[in-house]
């Protein structure tokens, strides 16, 4: 009999345990993606950036000789219609851990249970299933160091090889056309500009992962926090979509570390960063909505869209370092770590705006958005996240300038006004963001939204009075 595989965040055809375990059943397998309520609610570019993944998955999946099901509704309706259409006696996937898809997945698994068919989840959206790591007292990691210490010497799994063939059925259920869902539709004019920054697919995302442990994974340690430099992996574009395993870059970082290569530890411990973060949303998750440390809730942030707000979100608040980075992801769909820290610092603390106003936004915005991930970087910014940021930490814009750019040339690639000769990366900000806002680089670079002095110490005494 089939077995449906319900593809979600994992759209690739090696290290795929649920797709291993199909295509060992024996019979034909339906690899099929739902777009139900919570694909529906993704923000523009990440919805957008999954309609590419979907379709580049999808030819995938014919070179296997199979074929990817495209059908939208409530996803339990969606996968009892396929059982009844295809005979299939068996539906599998792969986990994901926010509050939203474990809630579906449970009802759904039951449902089918009930229904006789064989309902199962499996492993490979992380590196160590959350439930799996425990304080010496038996509870969550609340720190990461600790975490990390707990984790760094597991054994993981070395990755499974792709399927040599996925076989089919006789007859193919009909299929959704992947055009009429228009993923792409709240995108925009954005969709051109940030499109040639895209690295779509699995092969991509592997190429990838060679060229960062043939060429900098050496001096990632030094230089992943030179903004100008492209130092760093960029996997997380790929991992969020699971185009490519955790497991394989963790196998990857390995290999580098043995070949004596300095950065790799480091590389190591930023995957772990990422299991982190999904720890933190299993084990609390309102983390997603609400203060992680709810004491915070009585903090005075604005929650509204004031004008200084917009201007962030524009990256014209005049404070260079914060624009710079705020028009990088409006043209590659993607911030530099740094410059998330920098901006999220500045919206929390300079302009004492409710960290969910950032959250959002970016979740519009980044085609790597990971919900757990941003809702720790969020967090952790604005001071009321575990292991955060202490509220006297306030990032001087100016001074990160000086010391991760010292030479301008990130400056100089994202802010076109004020040069002569700007470049097409600064210019093409212009194309990118919604003509609505009406801006031109005609317009001159604006005055600061707030003067950096004034702005830090309005935060430090907003911070100060707390009386938790
Ligand atoms: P590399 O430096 O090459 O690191 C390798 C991998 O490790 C990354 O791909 C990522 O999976 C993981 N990693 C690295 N740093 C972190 C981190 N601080 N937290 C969690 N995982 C990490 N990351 C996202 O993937 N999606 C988000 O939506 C997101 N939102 C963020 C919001 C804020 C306010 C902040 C401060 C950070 C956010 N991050 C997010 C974390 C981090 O900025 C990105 O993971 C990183 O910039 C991705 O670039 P890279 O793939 O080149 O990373």
């Amino acid at each position: 009999a089939p077995t449906i595989l319900w593809l979600r965040r994992d759209l690739r055809l090696g290290d795929h345990p649920a797709l291993t375990a199909a295509c060992k059943s024996g019979g034909p397998v339906i690899p099929v993606f739902i777009h139900d309520d919570p694909v529906a609610g993704l923000g523009a570019a990440p919805k957008w950036r999954l309609g590419l993944g979907l379709e580049y998955f999808a030819r995938a999946l014919e070179g296997k000789g199979s074929r990817l099901i495209l059908r939208r509704g409530e996803a339990l309706q969606v996968l009892r219609d396929l059982v009844r259409e295809t005979g299939a006696r068996r539906v599998l996937w792969t986990r994901l851990y926010d509050p939203d898809a474990m809630a579906r997945d449970k009802a759904v698994k039951a449902a089918l249970k009930g229904d006789g068919i064989d309902a199962r989840s499996f492993g490979g959206h992380l590196l160590f299933e959350p439930w799996t790591v425990e304080t010496g007292q038996g509870g969550a990691y609340k720190v990461f160091t600790p975490f990390w210490n707990a984790v760094k010497r597991r054994e993981v799994a070395p990755p499974l090889p792709a399927p040599s063939r996925i076989p089919a059925p006789d007859r193919w259920p009909v299929s959704d056309d992947a055009g009429d869902w228009r993923m792409g539709a709240a995108m925009r004019r954005g969709a051109d500009v940030v499109r040639p920054h895209v690295q779509l697919g699995e092969s991509a995302a592997q190429s990838r992962l060679g060229a960062f442990m043939a060429h900098k994974v050496a001096d990632y340690g030094r230089m992943r926090d030179v903004m100008a430099e492209d130092g760093t992996s960029r996997l997380s574009e790929n991992l969020s979509l699971g185009e490519i395993s955790p497991h394989q870059c963790w196998h990857a970082g390995l290999r580098a570390r043995e070949e004596g290569k300095a950065g790799a530890e480091t590389f190591l411990k930023e995957l772990v960063w990422r299991e982190f973060a999904y720890h933190l949303m299993y084990h609390t998750p309102r983390i997603l909505h609400g203060n992680w440390r709810e004491e915070w809730d009585a903090f005075p942030w604005n929650e509204r869209e004031t004008g200084a707000v917009m201007r962030w979100k524009q990256g014209r608040t005049g404070i260079g370092m914060v624009d710079a980075a705020m028009r990088e992801m409006y043209v590659t769909g993607r911030m530099h770590n740094r410059g998330r820290m920098i901006v999220a610092s500045f919206l929390t603390k300079h302009l004492l705006t409710h960290w969910r106003i950032g959250l959002h936004w970016f979740g519009d915005c980044l085609i790597d958005w990971d919900p757990a991930s941003n809702a720790m970087g969020w967090q952790w910014s604005a001071g009321s996240g575990p292991d955060a940021t202490p509220y006297f930490r306030v990032f001087n814009p100016d001074t990160q300038l000086d010391k991760f750019d010292p030479d301008r040339r990130y400056l100089r690639r994202w802010i076109a006004e004020g040069q002569c000769t700007p470049p097409d990366t600064a210019l093409s900000y212009f194309d990118a963001i919604p003509r609505r806002w009406g801006l031109s680089a005609a317009d001159g670079y604006p005055a600061p939204v707030i003067a950096l002095d004034e702005g830090r110490k309005r935060a430090l005494s907003a911070y100060g009075a707390r009386n938790f």
